[in-house]
This record gives structure tokens, C-alpha cells and sequence, in this order.
């Protein structure tokens, strides 16, 4: 299928790959953007999902074998022959390089492409597709819900999505934040307490009481500080993708019997599932929309956590 892009989200993962920050991984040019929302403009003779005029979303996956264990698990993040990426990845149709959303148009099989409900924000849906699946998919596999104390780590993209998302399953929230500034925001976005991270003594309060956390930071930090946070079988989950490797005590896993475990973006299905249950819950984006001309301008403020939670691009903008 043929898309328009109408908005695409900027996702700090676009920063750190236009950025090569990851092993040296990206491949010039490089086109970023794995948040999109357009409108269907052509379709291919046996495609049957959608049809010209349709309002369709892209996220971070174009392309996978569909027949390995985990692509028939609904996990085709994890495909065995090596998922196909919106950008930065081998097209295997084409041989060359995939191209992502900071563009006019996108061609996607329409196995890849997710229906926008008319209830949504056509720019506020965009940044779901990437920061609204990686934050909604592992709060659902640890079943995150009312009774446990929950925490996030980091208020940008998405933070925020997790607050809103660990408020709407029911959970006690608590944010994790470096910038105090952001206090009253969170609490708008759903957190009950807001702890500053660098204030031992209030990190102090909450030792061994939480259930789960899920941490989204984007850069180096301390790890061990939050898994003392955890009670027994607490659960600290990794979303966030430090370009530097980080240390943890074994002492703060093996006592008392704690969790440390990741998590990749969430698959179509699930994927299609958050963008339902968002349309049915009110659930969007906080966003902040932007021409492209301003996209370094966005990623030095991202670089300073000043991002109002997501930086949305209007495509019209892009001549
Ligand atoms: P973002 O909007 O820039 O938010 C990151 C937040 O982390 C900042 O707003 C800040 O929050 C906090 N932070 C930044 N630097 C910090 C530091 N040195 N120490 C402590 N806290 C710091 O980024 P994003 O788009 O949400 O993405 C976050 C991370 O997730 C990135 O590494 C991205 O690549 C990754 N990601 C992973 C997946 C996945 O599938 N696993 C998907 C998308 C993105 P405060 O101001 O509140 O402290
Ligand atoms: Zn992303």
C-alpha cells in the first residue's frame, strides 16, 4: 500500500541512529521516522485491508518472515529471519535500505499497517506507534493493575505514555524524574507521587515497595538504585537503550529475588489492540508539533529532556 504521510513522530531512538550511537549500526543516508500517520493513496491488486482514502498508521516494522515461532506469537519484533525496520534496515524486496516516516510517502505491505480509529488525533496517534506500543506491551506481559505500585522512569515520549497507560490499568504511579519542572505535568498525566531522583533521602522512602518499573531512559544512569526500589519479585523493565553499557549489583537481584528483563516495541497485533484501546479510552499524545525544518532543533532539546512529551512533524511541511 501506498501512503501520504500526514504527521510522524520523533522518537529518540531517530537521534540516536541519525546520530549513530548504536555500534556503529547506521547507514547514510539515513531517513528517521517510525511513527507515522497518512493516508492510503494506492493499493496493490491483492491487498484487501485497506483501500485508497483509508486513514492508516506505520510504526517501527515493515516486514517479517510471518511463519517463524515468533511471528506466528504475534512477536514479529523478534522474527527469527530478522525483522525488516520502517528505516536503517535491508529491504528485502528491493535490496537496498529501508526509508523511513520524515518523508512525503511510504509503501508498506498492509500486513505492517494499523487502522487509525476515527475517535483519534490524527497527530496525537502518531507517536503510539512507537512510544505508545513500547510502553502499553510490557505493562500488559507483567500484567501491571490495580493493588501494585508501579514506577516510570523518565518523563519524555515515553514516560509519559507509561503514566498513562499504568493509571488507565488501575496501578499506583509513581514518576522517577531528574527535572523537577516536571512535577505537575506528571501528575496531570497520571502519576499519584512524583520522587526526584537525585534526592536519595525521598529515593530512601520507597525502598523494596514497588512491584514494577519500567525504565525509559535514554542515556546512562543508575541502575542499582532502582532495583533496591524493588519488593520480592519486583520487576524492573528496560526500554530505554543506553548507548553505554550499565552496571548492577548481583547482591540487588538475588536479594530478595528481584526481576531484571527488557522489552521491544510490541507486536502488530498488540499494536492494533493499544490504538483501540486508546480511541476507547480518550488515551493520546501529548504533543508538540513541528515543521521539519525545526528536526535539530527537537533533537538538541531532546538531548537537554525538554520535550513536551513528543515532537510530532507536519508533513505539509516538507516541500
Ligand atoms: P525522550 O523523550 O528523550 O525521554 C527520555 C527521558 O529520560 C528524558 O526526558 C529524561 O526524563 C530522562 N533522561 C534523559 N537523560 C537522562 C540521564 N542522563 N539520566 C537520567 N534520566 C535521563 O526519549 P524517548 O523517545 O522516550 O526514548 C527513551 C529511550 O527509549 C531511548 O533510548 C530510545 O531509543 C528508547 N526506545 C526504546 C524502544 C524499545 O522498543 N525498547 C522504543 C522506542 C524508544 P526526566 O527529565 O524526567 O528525567
Ligand atoms: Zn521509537
Amino acid at each position: 500500500m501506498q501512503i501520504d504521510i500526514l504527521f510522524c513522530g520523533v522518537c529518540h531512538s531517530d537521534l540516536h541512529i541519525v546520530r549513530n550511537e548504536w555500534g556503529g549500526g547506521t547507514i547514510y543516508p539515513c531517513v528517521p521516522g517510525h511513527e507515522i500517520v497518512g493516508r492510503v493513496v494506492k493499493v496493490g491488486r491483492e491487498a484487501r485491508k485497506f483501500k485508497e482514502g483509508d486513514l492508516a498508521a506505520v510504526g517501527c516494522m515493515v516486514d517479517s518472515d510471518r511463519v517463524c515461532p515468533n511471528c506466528r506469537a504475534g512477536l514479529e519484533q523478534f522474527c527469527d529471519q530478522g525483522v525488516t525496520l520502517a528505516y536503517n534496515s535491508e529491504d528485502k524486496h528491493t535490496g537496498g535500505i529501508t526509508y523511513g516516516g520524515y518523508s512525503k510517502s511510504i509503501v508498506v505491505d498492509q500486513d505492517f499497517v494499523l487502522r487509525v480509529p476515527d475517535k483519534l488525533d490524527q497527530a496525537a496517534a502518531a507517536p503510539l506507534l512507537c512510544a505508545g506500543i513500547t510502553t502499553y506491551s510490557p505493562l500488559r506481559k507483567w500484567k501491571v493493575g490495580r493493588g501494585q505500585k508501579v514506577g516510570v522512569v523518565g518523563l519524555g515520549g515515553l514516560g509519559h505514555m507509561a503514566l498513562k497507560f499504568a493509571n488507565a490499568f488501575g496501578a499506583e504511579v509513581t514518576l522517577f524524574t531528574t527535572s523537577p519542572g516536571k512535577t505537575a505535568d506528571a501528575k496531570r498525566l497520571g502519576a499519584h507521587n512524583v520522587v526526584i531522583s537525585k534526592d536519595e533521602e525521598a529515593m530512601k522512602q520507597h525502598d523494596k515497595s514497588f512491584d514494577f518499573i519500567i525504565d525509559t531512559v535514554s542515556a546512562n544512569h543508575d541502575l542499582n538504585a532502582y532495583l533496591t526500589l524493588l519488593k520480592r519479585d519486583g520487576a524492573l523493565v528496560l526500554v530505554g537503550i543506553s548507548p553505554e553499557e550499565m552496571r548492577i549489583s548481583a547482591f540487588n537481584l538475588v536479594m530478595p529475588r528481584r526481576q531484571m528483563a527488557g522489552s521491544l516495541i510490541g507486536g502488530i497485533a498488540e499494536t492494533q489492540e493499544m490504538l483501540d484501546f486508546c480511541a476507547e479510552r480518550g488515551i493520546a499524545c501529548g504533543i508538540e508539533m513541528i515543521t521539519i525544518d525545526k528536526i535539530n532543533e527537537a533533537y538538541e532539546r531532546m538531548l537537554k529532556s525538554d520535550v513536551k512529551y513528543r515532537f510530532v512533524i507536519d508533513m505539509a511541511s516538507l516541500l
